[in-house]
């Protein structure tokens, strides 16, 4: 509910690569929580500061819509739903305040190993399998090539294979999944890791001062792990 704004409702993954870490860098800044039985909720007891837990692809949308005040998300995720924003017209309802660290890795464009690269302009009439149209649109668009953009919501990396593309777009870490599917990374799109994302203005009521004092709290959190 919009009703409560004496409190501070940040949005973290439920589950996957960024939950724990983020559990445990807020727990660093002194929060502590009473979880709820459907795990969707967690009442901050130490400080008026809850935890919604959501799918990582929910958090952009649910800092636009006010349901939550800030989030902890990927950049590729955040940049990701700002593009498609912009790209209905919306005007800008999220940014990054912090990054934090954690969640390391790049969203790449790979290639089949047989490939001799040569550049951009040899992607010209393939089609690219990604999870990241906005992205890889606006990087294509900003090289000057006409490609195909092919929407996969998962297992981006077998297209290739399957006949569906000829190149992809997807996040790297170790580049173990690349290699397994006989891909190699050509260019880097964006280097991500997990950033504290919030509103595009600061709060106006006591929000403001929660949100300073965890910012202070995870500055110091942030040196302490450096
Ligand atoms: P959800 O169920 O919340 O939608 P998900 O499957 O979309 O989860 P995860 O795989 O847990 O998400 O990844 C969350 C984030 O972790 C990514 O958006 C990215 O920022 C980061 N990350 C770090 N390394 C990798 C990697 N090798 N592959 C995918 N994501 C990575
Ligand atoms: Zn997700």
């Amino acid at each position: 509910s919009a009703a409560a704004r004496d409190r501070l409702r940040i949005a973290i993954q439920k589950s996957g690569r960024l939950a724990e870490p983020a559990r445990a860098l807020l727990a660093a800044c002194g929060l502590s929580w009473r979880e709820s039985r459907d795990r969707l909720f967690c009442y901050g007891e130490t400080l008026p500061v809850d935890l919604l837990l959501v799918r990582d692809d929910d958090i952009p949308g649910l800092i636009a819509d006010g349901v939550c005040d800030l989030g902890v998300v990927g950049r590729n995720v955040l940049l990701e739903q700002d593009g498609d924003r912009r790209g209905r017209g919306h005007a800008p309802a999220f940014r990054e305040w912090r990054s934090l660290g954690f969640g390391g890795c790049r969203l790449a464009l790979a290639v089949p190993d047989a490939w001799q690269w040569d550049g951009p302009q040899q992607l010209a009439g393939k089609r690219i399998a990604t999870s990241y149209p906005a992205l890889l649109s606006q990087w294509l668009a900003e090289q000057g090539v006409d490609a195909q953009v092919v929407l996969l919501s998962g297992s981006v990396e077998i297209a290739p294979r399957l006949g569906q593309a000829e190149a992809i777009c997807d996040l790297v870490s170790s580049g173990a999944t690349l290699v397994a599917n006989q891909l190699k990374p050509v260019q880097t799109l964006i280097e991500s890791e997990a950033v504290l994302a919030g509103p595009v203005d600061k709060f106006d009521d006591v929000r403001g001062e929660l949100a300073d004092l965890l910012l202070r709290r995870l500055d110091g959190a942030m040196r302490v792990r450096n």
